[in-house]
């Protein structure tokens, strides 16, 4: 009850000690049905504020438990429910009930547990004790799904260990060149060692290079939405890869493409991924044997294919020659100068532009890269179109 009500129904009570009877009586009644209705009102505003709370707590994305101070359970939220349909998790279960009771002996506690079923999830469970001042009122059990979190940690600590695995190769390699070359008189001998030298650090300036490439290309939420024309694109991709595919007798057999073929984005990403899949057609290809870059395209999408009649990709290793540092043969890819970076930067570039890249290869027969993305909206291209020479990616 409110002071005011308790002091109004006071005056009017000592009144009526007094021997005031007049309206005594009636005052007493009014100020006892006032008194009534405030407490009516505010209990129905506790009841609003229970219900906000039990709503609010449920779109959280935190499993709470609340019990008494008797370690009776008198809330659980949505999320803490964990199971499936209708019968709860007998393990999780356990671990609430075990928390719950040393929260409201006082107690902090917490636990982590792995449940399997209806899918495989990391959960951290923490109990607090709650208390109104120095009266203990129960205790508190707060569920977290850190399966993510973990996930994440896992990437990065493989995507750490193969870093500096990759990283201690070169440097492995540079220690011992430079051991050999201490020392050494014979000028034939120096001159190779250092060429080896010089080898091992290019490899060096590969493999950050493609890490930095990547580091961008994953950090970047959307890439800038240039308007940039294919044909640029792929003249920009072919042509520093003529040389090295002269070198090796290959020819490049490159499509007319036509310059009404726009995609909003990046063109330094999609010049870095059409280059990636040439170089590689080009280094899993051997002697004299063509590489084709075809371009074809429908209203929506534009469809860069990267073909070779190289060493082909065996079936086992197709789906994972995406993740980043996954060769087929580590040996073959380690003399080519690869880094095991260049398709997983294809995929993120691809993806980040709302495309896709998919491989179909046959072993010993060759590969057929496909570059999917979608093209601008049809009055941007006009527009780029119309303003080839100062807009669209003028780079090219
Ligand atoms: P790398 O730097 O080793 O070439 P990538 O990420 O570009 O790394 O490619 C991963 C692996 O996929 C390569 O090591 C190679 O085994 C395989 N690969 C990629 N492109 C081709 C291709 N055109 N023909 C055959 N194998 C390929």
């Amino acid at each position: 009850m409110a002071r005011s009500e308790r002091r109004r129904i006071q005056q009017v009570t000592a009144r009526l000690a007094e021997g005031d009877a007049g309206t005594g009586g009636a005052d007493l009644l009014d100020a006892l049905e006032a008194a009534a209705d405030a407490a009516a009102g505010r209990a129905e505003r506790q009841r609003d504020l229970a219900k906000r709370l039990a709503a609010a707590l449920d779109v959280l994305a935190v499993g709470v438990v609340v019990c008494d101070e008797h370690g009776e359970e008198v809330y659980r939220n949505d999320p803490a429910v964990l199971g499936q349909a209708g019968a709860r998790d007998a393990l999780a279960e356990q671990a609430i009930t075990g928390l719950l009771d040393a929260a409201r002996r006082g107690e902090r506690a917490e636990r982590a547990l792995e449940l399997f079923s209806p899918v495989r999830r990391n959960l951290a469970l923490s109990a607090y004790p709650i208390r109104a001042g120095s009266v203990p009122l129960g205790g508190v059990v707060v569920i977290e799904d850190v399966s993510e979190r973990r996930r994440i940690d896992t990437v990065r600590r493989d995507f750490v260990a193969n870093v500096s695995h990759e990283l201690k190769t070169p440097v492995g390699a540079l220690s011992l060149l430079a051991e050999t070359l201490d020392g050494e008189e014979d000028t034939e001998t120096i001159s190779m060692l250092a060429g080896r030298v010089g080898a091992e650090v290019e490899r060096l300036g590969r493999i950050i290079n493609d890490l930095l490439d990547l580091s961008r290309i994953e950090s970047e939420e959307r890439p800038p939405s240039d308007l940039v024309a294919v044909h640029n694109v792929v003249a920009e991709a072919v042509e520093p890869l003529r040389a090295v595919a002269a070198a090796k007798g290959i020819q490049l057999e490159i499509d007319e493409v036509p310059t009404s073929l726009v995609v909003n984005g990046d063109a330094e990403d999609l010049v870095s991924a059409v280059s990636n899949l040439v170089d590689n057609a080009v280094k899993y290809s051997p002697t004299g044997s063509p590489v084709a870059v075809r371009v074809t395209a429908d209203p929506s999408t534009v469809s860069i294919e990267v073909v070779d009649r190289g060493i082909g990709i065996p079936a086992r290793d197709r789906e994972r020659i995406f993740e980043r540092f996954y060769r087929v043969d580590r040996a073959r890819s380690r003399l080519t100068g690869g880094t095991g970076l260049g398709l997983s930067i294809v995929r993120h570039v691809a993806v980040n532009h709302g495309g896709e890249v998919t491989v179909s290869s046959e072993e010993g027969a060759g590969s057929t890269f496909v570059l999917r993305l979608p093209l601008a909206a049809a009055d941007a291209r006009d527009d780029a179109h119309d303003g080839q020479h100062e807009g669209v990616d003028a780079r090219g």
